[in-house]
């Protein structure tokens, strides 16, 4: 993105242009956990209370019709920013829950729940699920609760000293009993990115099932689902400039079709009488109740807004961002987690600073008003892996620039002195 450009998308997030901390411009490091949104989407959302509100699906009148057509042209949005037919994105409240919808379609399949067809889904004691230790806890406790539940039994690959997925030795970690490979994108705590193609031929040599956490690489890079070819992947509409209350599951078709409903309810059947059930298609069968309309009305102008600009450029302007943001490991006392080489990771730097403990990193740079996370970041088995129990990240997005980065950089380099650590 040319300085102009960059200006101009800046000047269209209203959140970017506020002070805090006594009148400090907002320097706006924490997109990994949550992005600000622009006025597109601000705007889609009230125009869609102001003029459309009113329940899908159903009601025989005109509002209901405009609202239904909105919603379907959000999916359809969203699907083609990641690849995908429309048939195969399931709205869900977020990355979270679309994750935990697959496990429990696997815990109903197996609880006897879907027919003949639902067969794929179905695990035996001893089965295995194969994660990594990378991943947020969101691609892993849902997976440990399936085994609970099921008698199947948790596999993880490791991850080396950089915080890359050790694959050494792919052939033990997947076996003839792994029924599912769930792995995230790109590390929410390194920015690494993971062999998918790798994984991938692992699991269909066993015939295993893939489920990618694409929360962090949707918002970043041009991503097609299909063409990386995993059967299934969860994301956020908020981390991708979108609304929270939002996100998807993309499910191939074949699979959303012969999987088991988890909610049910409203809006998810066909037949209903006293005695039993029959289930509308997918992805509606994945729909129960009334759905976050306006929020996925919001989702699909965030994927539209992103598609305009055009992911080619958002991932060279935030691969520029990463190469300035792994520059902080060269500040004495500093020491970023995960791979140097921005080739294989995206603009998410996670650190510690020898002496201070992450909170108190994070406590100095907001009294200079730079936003940046702290903790674990829901990744605790990785923080286990790199021996410290926090750490403090900075992530960029599409607005974050260059200068932004420098000034991050020059706070964090008083950080020591700050607290009299030599
Ligand atoms: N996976 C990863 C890699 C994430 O970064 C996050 C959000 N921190 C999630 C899953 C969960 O997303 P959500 O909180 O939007 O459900």
């Amino acid at each position: 993105l040319t300085a102009t450009e960059l200006a101009a998308v800046r000047a269209d997030f209203p959140l970017l242009g506020r002070t805090v901390r006594g009148g400090r411009p907002l320097v706006y490091l924490d997109s990994a956990a949550t992005s600000q949104k622009p006025n597109v989407v601000l705007e889609a959302e009230v125009d869609f209370y102001e003029q459309r509100n009113a329940a899908v699906h159903r009601g025989a009148h005109q509002l209901a019709e405009e609202a239904t057509e909105a919603f379907e042209d959000a999916r359809a949005a969203v699907a083609a920013f990641v690849g995908a037919d429309e048939g195969e994105i399931v709205w869900t409240p977020g990355a979270t829950a679309a994750l935990n919808l697959v496990a429990y379609a696997f815990s109903n399949a197996t609880a006897g729940r879907g027919g003949a067809a639902a067969e794929r889904f179905r695990l035996a004691p001893g089965d295995e699920i194969v994660v990594t230790e990378a991943e947020h806890h969101a691609n892993l406790v849902p997976w440990q609760e399936l085994c609970a539940r099921t008698g199947a039994v948790l596999r993880w690959f490791g991850v080396d000293d950089d915080g890359r997925i050790d694959l050494s030795d792919v052939d033990r970690v997947v076996t003839d009993r792994t029924r599912v490979v769930a792995f995230g994108h790109v590390s929410n705590v390194t920015g690494a990115l993971a062999p998918v193609a790798e994984l991938v031929a692992a699991a269909r040599r066993v015939g295993a099932l893939t489920v990618l956490d694409a929360c962090q690489s949707v918002p970043h890079l041009p991503v097609d689902l299909p063409a990386l070819g995993v059967d299934f992947a969860a994301f956020s509409a908020h981390k991708m400039l979108g609304p929270t209350g939002v996100g998807a599951l993309y499910g191939r078709r074949e699979l959303l079709e012969a999987m088991p409903p988890v909610t049910t309810g409203g809006s998810m059947v066909e037949v209903v009488t006293m005695a039993e059930t029959t289930y509308a298609p997918p992805p509606q069968r994945f729909e129960a109740g009334t759905q976050m309309v306006a929020q996925a009305v919001g989702m699909g102008v965030a994927a539209q807004w992103l598609g305009e600009l055009g992911m080619d450029r958002v991932a060279q302007h935030e691969r520029e961002l990463a190469t300035e943001l792994v520059r902080v490991g060269e500040i004495p006392g500093v020491r970023i987690v995960g791979p140097a080489d921005t080739r294989d990771r995206l603009a998410v730097v996670s650190f510690v600073v020898d002496g201070v403990h992450a909170h108190d990193v994070g406590q100095v740079l907001d009294d200079r008003g730079i936003a940046v996370r702290v903790g674990h970041h829901c990744a605790q088995p990785l923080h286990r892996r790199f021996g410290v129990a926090a750490t403090a990240r900075a992530s960029a997005s599409v607005y974050t620039t260059a200068e932004e980065i420098a000034q991050f950089r020059e706070a964090l380099a008083g950080v020591r002195a700050f607290f009299g650590v030599d």
